[in-house]
């Protein structure tokens, strides 16, 4: 913080609330306060985000038929707590579905950073793998991992809505083992 504004007349708001932040934030650091409060809520916090998972609404290519049919009264993904929201804000879950190619990968790289930790990515078929039947395109890169850190494979070309259900079982049993409580360490 800026020495000249730390004093009492001249702080705003903003840098007062940052202040008092890091004041208390080095407190709860040195008094292991802030282990102390991860490990109450690990579990609660674990439980929560297993069983909301929420991804973004967006499709790429083919893939994202079958994971609009995931959401039909036949396969109901809701029921596993997936449900699909159209804002990276609101989500924690990247799902990528199709060929990235060289044009869209900064954006879905925009799109991951914008989504509050934590968060986790899915490359959904063959394409989101490694380029499935594009791999050897001048403009599609071989996978979506070139791009973002990828949690849980799901094969496939299309992958059908089971498969993609399994996937989220898959991711879900992934974040149980994760030992993170309400003071996250970002990956
Ligand atoms: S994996 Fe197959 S079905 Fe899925 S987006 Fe690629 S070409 Fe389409």
């Amino acid at each position: 913080m800026n020495e000249e504004k730390t004093g009492i007349a001249g702080i705003n708001s903003e840098e007062l609330m940052e202040w008092i932040g890091n004041g208390f934030g080095k407190a709860m650091e040195k008094t292991r306060l802030k282990d102390f409060v991860n490990f109450l809520t690990e579990r609660l916090w674990n439980w929560s985000r297993r069983n909301s998972l929420w991804p973004l609404h967006w499709g790429l290519m083919c893939c994202s038929i079958e994971m609009a049919a995931a959401f039909s009264p036949r396969y109901d993904i809701e029921r596993f707590g997936v449900l699909f929201r159209s804002t990276p804000r609101q989500v924690d879950i990247l799902l990528v579905n199709g060929p990235v190619s060289r044009k869209v990968a900064p954006s879905i790289r925009r799109l991951y950073e914008q989504i509050p930790e934590p968060k986790w990515v899915i490359a959904m078929g063959e394409c989101a793998i490694c380029g499935g039947p594009y791999y050897d395109s001048y403009n599609i890169l071989e996978g979506v991992e070139k791009v973002v850190p990828v949690d849980v494979y799901i094969p496939g070309c299309p992958v059908r809505p089971e498969a993609l259900i399994d996937g989220f079982i898959q991711l879900r049993e992934k974040i149980k083992k994760e030992k993170k409580g309400m003071f996250l360490q970002p990956k």
